[in-house]
């Protein structure tokens, strides 16, 4: 069995027509091209694709696709086409034996601080919010991820983080009511999908201005994400109307904060703080009382620049199954944020999804592996360097 990415080689050689590559060492387990006859170096089946003039496209053949079924997968110009048994006449992938989940959303991180987009993606990863980064992350680009960013985090005159790692403006800071709603705005007119703040040890911004920030920010149809680690912050910030938790707070949570969390929503981060017995029983708590919980890393913060293992274990730890998890990865994430098209396998979905050896929905680790990842109908390059270790990482 050859890996989609060995496949794909397969047909980037076969279009110039040159011998295919010996097999080596690359992938023990994945899908096969069925088209054509894999044991023959001369006679590709992405050689026969080319050859015979498929239509575009690409079917995924015979996989399991997670909360539809054992379906065939047509995908093309990068969107799902359709679903159910496919026979149109295009290169396809025997997936049988496989499973389909979409590609993930990792709902923090910090790209103008470590790793880039592409690597992002080839990790399995098709959306991110980014929650800080200097002003001019903004007017980037940032293909082929989807991405919502903050910008700097709006935070009182020397408040956090400008005086530790945010220094080169990675804070926006402001003194009072009206330069908060300044602050909102010209933050919304230069493009941040969300709002951050600190909430912390001071100084740090007033009730008054926090309830501006929040209402100015509603106004302008964004999301406000608080960094608030400690009880009593977590909990303030749930009062004043603060949609996400930044980070699962890693001092232990009161009831009282945990139920006013109840209708919130909370990043899981466990791992950016060591993946303590406290902070793993307050996203478990969180969670029971109702909280949203969505899956993100703190990426830039922690090293993985893909699905993270680390991560989706402390998830487990937390009491999050398998189903909870890839729903704290895709669709729940998507729907919170306003992805379109992602954290979702049906027609006229964007074409972003893994293919893996297992069933994730009882074995999630096996997201942190994928076979394949193919983001926009694009198979993204392979991940992991040949010492198995994952580049950039
Ligand atoms: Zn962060």
């Amino acid at each position: 069995m050859r890996s989609a990415w060995a496949v794909a080689f397969l047909a980037a050689s076969a279009c110039q027509h040159v011998p295919a590559p010996a097999s080596g060492s690359s992938g023990s387990s994945g899908p096969d091209l069925t088209s054509g006859d894999l044991a023959s170096e001369s006679s590709t089946a992405a050689a026969v694709v080319a050859d015979l003039g498929l239509a575009s496209g690409l079917v995924v053949r015979g996989a399991t696709v997670v909360g539809v079924g054992r379906v065939d997968l047509l995908v093309r110009d990068g969107r799902i086409v359709e679903l159910g048994e496919i026979t149109e006449n295009v290169a396809e992938i025997d997936a049988r034996g496989q499973f389909v989940a979409p590609a993930f959303i990792d709902s923090h991180v910090h790209l103008a601080y470590a790793f880039d987009e592409p690597t992002l993606a080839a990790g399995g990863i098709a959306a991110a919010v980014d929650l800080a980064a200097p002003l001019g992350f903004l007017d980037e680009l940032h293909e082929p991820l989807a991405l919502i960013a903050a910008g700097p985090m709006i935070t009182a005159i020397d408040g956090y983080p400008t005086q530790s790692w945010g220094a080169g403006g990675f804070g926006l800071e402001v003194d009072g009511v009206r330069a908060v709603r300044d602050a909102v705005d010209s933050l919304a007119d230069a493009g941040a999908g969300v709002i951050k703040f600190p909430l912390g040890d001071a100084p740090s911004l007033t009730d008054d201005e926090i309830v501006a920030l929040v209402g100015r920010a509603h106004d302008r149809g964004l999301k406000v994400v608080a960094h608030a680690l400690g009880d009593a912050q977590a909990r303030k910030a749930a009062l004043l109307g603060v949609d996400v938790l930044a980070h699962t707070p890693v001092d232990p949570l009161t009831d009282e904060t945990v139920e006013a969390w109840h209708s919130g929503a909370v990043i899981s981060t466990l791992d950016a703080f060591g993946g303590s017995a406290v902070v793993v029983d307050n996203l478990r708590r969180l969670r029971a009382a109702g909280a949203t919980v969505l899956y993100g890393t703190d990426l830039g913060n922690t090293g993985i620049p893909a699905i993270d293992p680390n991560e989706i274990a402390l998830l487990v730890a937390a009491g999050l199954d398998g189903e909870a998890i890839i729903a704290a990865g895709t669709a729940t994430a998507a729907g919170l944020w306003g992805f379109e098209g992602l954290g979702t396998l049906a027609a006229g979905a964007r074409a972003s999804f893994l293919l893996l050896e297992r069933d994730p929905r009882i074995d999630p680790l096996v997201l942190a592996t994928p076979l394949g990842v193919y983001i926009d109908g694009e198979l993204q390059p392979e991940p992991f360097t040949a010492d198995g270790g994952i580049k950039g990482g």
